[in-house]
């Protein structure tokens, strides 16, 4: 098969990525090895000239697209042209945003759906995409269920195709133009065509002010306030509050899958990092109506009882206006807080770590994952960790998530015992790092991916690729506020997708 930069060449010469923030895409090793594995798909739904919905399949390293003019259906009677186009690169998948005027593709995209497809029958998805039968079964959260994607006429290049359900669990007289919300940021492309315009309006408004943004109103206090000092010895290049109101208006849509439906714990600085900052948990009383909060129905006397839910783009923007540096989901959901959805390895590094004995811990664990065949999703932390999140089979329960990660650490900090203390207290560990495992626990929570850190430049928690570990430039605080947007431009949301790798646990030969 040709590699994917070949396969790619048709999409990157119709655009200039100096104007469109589109990813010119890098190719990247699949997560999943296996040819029957489930792979991702995503519709994105595209008001260009002519509005249209993109639907695209992870096939062979690259999304195998087609654009269906009047969109995907479930009701099994409808059967919609598919127009098949140039393959995307996989970082295409998580972008949702502006195609400036002039660019090919001018117009605003959002990710309508998002989820895994499989195919039934005969052959990989490769054969059925040469023979020009995708039999596909689709778990997105908006298309459920079996899906026909035939090319008609007899010529294999022919780009005429046609998209239909196939009748069991359709749904009559569904349209996807009642179903207008992106999966990822909960915004419609109205709103995300007005962002450009929001975030323009933000930089204009004085010190403080009324602020429209993603459908809300939100009184903004403090706006030029000093919150992030210079990283450079005497510099003065300082990060303001509007700046941190920004970051969080901007990674609201790589943010909110990670937050949303899940009660937040909240690091605030209302004075700066220069000064400590302090947890907050509980929703103060002048919080707006509109803010989604959720009733602990566990909460012991003294505990809190009211938490924040962080699952639309505003409520992100009000939490920096209130001072909030850090946010730290739970690992859990609302609706069902016994149940992690994924599991976290803290490689939590000590005073006489260096930066090299944490890759090598890294590496140790990546290797260990592969070995399990668990998919993990390493960050680094922003400040001076690396994280690892395995996602989890419904049901699953703290005590198994917690005493699986203690498991996997364990052979890994066998495999180096120089670098790893197992003791309770720091000042016991001797300057080594911590496996710590105890993060697996209701109510104990992790600084979230693209969340920022209160430090000098405003660093920011950002997920790698495993193959980052072996590259010279990686540092723990290498992204922030300021590159996280262009990052992310190049290499696409890597948390994307991140739910539906979930698999049952392996056991552990220890
Ligand atoms: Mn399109």
């Amino acid at each position: 098969m040709a590699s994917d930069g070949s396969r790619l060449g048709e999409y990157r010469s119709k655009r200039d990525f100096a104007k469109t923030a589109e990813p010119a895409g890098q190719g990247r090793l699949q997560v999943v090895q296996t040819s029957s594995a489930p792979q991702s798909f995503v519709v994105q739904r595209h008001r260009a000239r002519r509005l249209h919905y993109d639907f695209r399949l992870q096939i062979g390293g690259v999304l195998v697209s087609w654009a269906i003019p009047r969109g995907p259906s479930m009701d099994p009677s409808v059967k919609r042209l598919a127009v098949r186009v140039e393959d995307h690169p996989v970082e295409y998948g998580s972008f949702e945003g502006v195609i400036p005027r002039g660019e090919y593709g001018a117009g605003d995209v959002i990710v309508w759906d998002r989820g895994e497809f499989s195919v039934q029958g005969e052959g990989t998805p490769e054969e059925q995409l040469v023979s020009g039968q995708l039999h596909l079964s689709l778990s997105g959260r908006k298309l459920r269920g079996s899906f026909m994607l035939i090319r008609t006429g007899k010529d294999p290049k022919g780009e005429d195709w046609l998209f239909f359900h196939k009748a069991e669990g359709g749904v009559p007289g569904w349209d996807p133009e009642d179903h207008p919300m992106s999966v990822v940021s909960a915004r419609t492309n109205d709103q995300v065509a007005r962002s450009d315009d929001e975030l323009g309006e933000l930089d204009e408004l004085g010190s403080g002010g009324v602020w429209h943004f993603a459908g809300r109103e939100l009184k903004l206090t403090n706006l030029d306030r000093p919150m992030f000092p210079d990283p450079k010895p005497g510099g003065t290049d300082h990060l303001t509050k509007r700046d941190l109101i920004r970051h969080y208006a901007r990674a609201a849509q790589w943010l909110l899958p990670i937050t949303r439906g899940r009660p937040v714990n909240l690091r605030r600085f209302p004075k700066g990092v220069t000064e400590s900052g302090f947890w907050q948990k509980a929703v103060p009383a002048h919080t707006p109506d509109w803010v989604e909060r959720w009733q602990n129905p566990d909460a012991r006397k003294g505990e809190t009882k009211t938490y924040f839910v962080a699952s639309e783009p505003a409520t992100l923007a009000w939490l920096a206006n209130y001072g909030v540096i850090e946010i730290h989901p739970w690992t859990s959901t609302t609706s069902h807080p016994d149940e992690p959805t994924f599991a976290i390895f803290d490689i939590d590094p000590g005073s006489a770590t260096t930066w090299q004995n944490l890759i090598d811990l890294a590496r140790l664990h990546r290797e260990a994952l592969t070995h399990l065949g668990v998919v993990g999703f390493p960050n680094v932390s922003g400040q001076r960790g690396i994280q690892i999140r395995v996602p989890l089979q419904p049901g699953t329960t703290f005590d198994e998530s917690r005493s699986w990660v203690e498991t996997v650490s364990r052979v890994v900090g066998r495999v180096r015992p120089e670098l790893v203390s197992w003791e309770w207290t720091v000042s016991e560990r001797g300057g080594l790092a911590r496996l710590d495992f105890t993060q697996n626990a209701r109510n104990k929570t992790i600084v979230a991916p693209y969340s920022p850190r209160p430090a000098p430049g405003a660093p920011v928690a950002t997920p790698i690729r495993w193959e980052e570990l072996d590259d010279v430039n990686l540092r723990p605080d290498r992204w922030n506020i300021a590159n996280i947007g262009e990052r992310v431009a190049a290499v696409g949301d890597l948390l994307a997708g991140m739910d539906s790798t979930a698999r049952p646990l392996p056991t552990v030969a220890t």
